[in-house]
C-alpha cells in the first residue's frame, strides 16, 4: 500500500481505520467510513478486512483474497479511500489483532498521527477481551459505529464496568444505513433474492461470478 498524503505541512494526520471482515463489504459500511471522515476530519481511511480474526473459529468466512477485492472494487472511486493488505498477508492460522494492526500503522506514519479505528459498536463491547486492549486504547481513538435503535447504555456498562477511563476515547456514532450489514447480503444471496442497491453494483457482479454465498450444487 502506498499513500500520497500531503506532506510538509507539520499538521498531524488523522488517518481512519475501517476494521471489519467485509463479507461482502456493503453501502452501510461506505457511508459510516465517509461519515466519520468528514465528522472527524480524517486526511484518509483505511479499510483493513480482516485476516484470521480470534473470534471467528466458529463460523466459516469467505477466503481473504475475495473479501480484498470486493473491498477494493467498493471503494475505488473514492480518493479518501484505500485498502490495506496488512491482516490478510499474515500466515494462514495465525490470529490477527487489532493492536498489531494499530502498532503497524504507527510504524508506517511515524509520531505525526492521530489513528482513528472505526468498527461496529457490537464488535467494540468485546474490545476488553482483546490483545492488549489498555494500550490500544491509549494509542488509538475508537468510532463504534451503531445501528438505529442500539441501546448505548449496554455498551457504557459494560466497558465502563472494567475501564471507565477507556470510555473518553470511544466515540459512538449512530449510521441509519448501518441498518443494511453483511448478514443480510448473504442470507438473500443463498435465498436467490436481489441484493441491489445493498452494496455497490461491481460487488454484486463479483459476487455472483464467483458465486460467493450460494449453498453449495446451487446452478447459476
Ligand atoms: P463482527 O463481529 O463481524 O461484527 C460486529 C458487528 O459490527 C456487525 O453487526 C457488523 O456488521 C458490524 N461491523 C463490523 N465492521 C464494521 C465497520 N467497519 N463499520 C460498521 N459496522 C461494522 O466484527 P468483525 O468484522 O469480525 O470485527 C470488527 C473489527 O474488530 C475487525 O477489524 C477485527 O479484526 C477487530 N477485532 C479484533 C479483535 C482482537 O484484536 N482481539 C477481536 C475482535 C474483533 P457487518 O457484518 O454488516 O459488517
Amino acid at each position: 500500500m502506498t499513500l500520497y498524503l500531503p506532506g510538509g505541512t507539520g499538521k498531524e494526520l488523522a488517518i481512519g481505520l475501517m476494521g471489519g471482515t467485509f463479507d461482502p463489504i456493503h453501502l452501510g459500511h461506505l457511508v459510516t467510513a465517509e461519515e466519520v471522515r468528514l465528522r472527524h476530519n480524517l486526511d484518509h481511511v483505511i479499510f483493513v478486512p480482516s485476516g484470521n480474526p480470534p473470534h471467528k473459529e466458529n463460523r466459516t468466512v469467505s477466503d481473504a483474497e475475495h473479501r480484498y477485492l470486493m473491498t477494493m472494487l467498493a471503494t475505488i472511486t473514492n480518493p479518501h479511500f484505500t485498502v490495506s493488505r496488512v491482516e490478510i498477508d499474515q500466515p494462514p492460522g495465525t490470529p490477527t489483532y487489532t493492536i498489531d494492526t494499530v502498532r503497524y500503522f504507527h510504524n508506517y506514519f511515524g509520531s505525526n498521527v492521530n489513528l482513528f479505528f472505526i468498527t461496529g459498536a457490537d464488535a467494540i463491547l468485546e474490545i476488553i477481551t482483546w490483545k492488549d486492549y489498555r494500550e490500544l486504547l491509549s494509542i488509538c481513538s475508537f468510532i463504534a459505529v451503531t445501528r438505529p435503535g442500539y441501546s448505548l447504555s449496554k455498551l457504557e456498562d459494560t466497558i465502563g464496568a472494567v475501564c471507565p477511563q477507556a470510555l473518553c476515547n470511544i466515540h459512538i456514532l449512530e449510521i441509519p444505513a448501518v441498518a443494511i450489514s453483511s448478514t443480510l447480503i448473504r442470507q438473500r444471496v443463498a435465498e436467490g433474492k436481489t441484493i441491489k442497491y445493498l452494496t455497490p453494483e461491481s460487488v454484486t457482479e463479483y459476487i455472483i461470478k464467483n458465486r460467493l454465498y450460494r449453498p453449495a450444487g446451487t446452478q447459476v
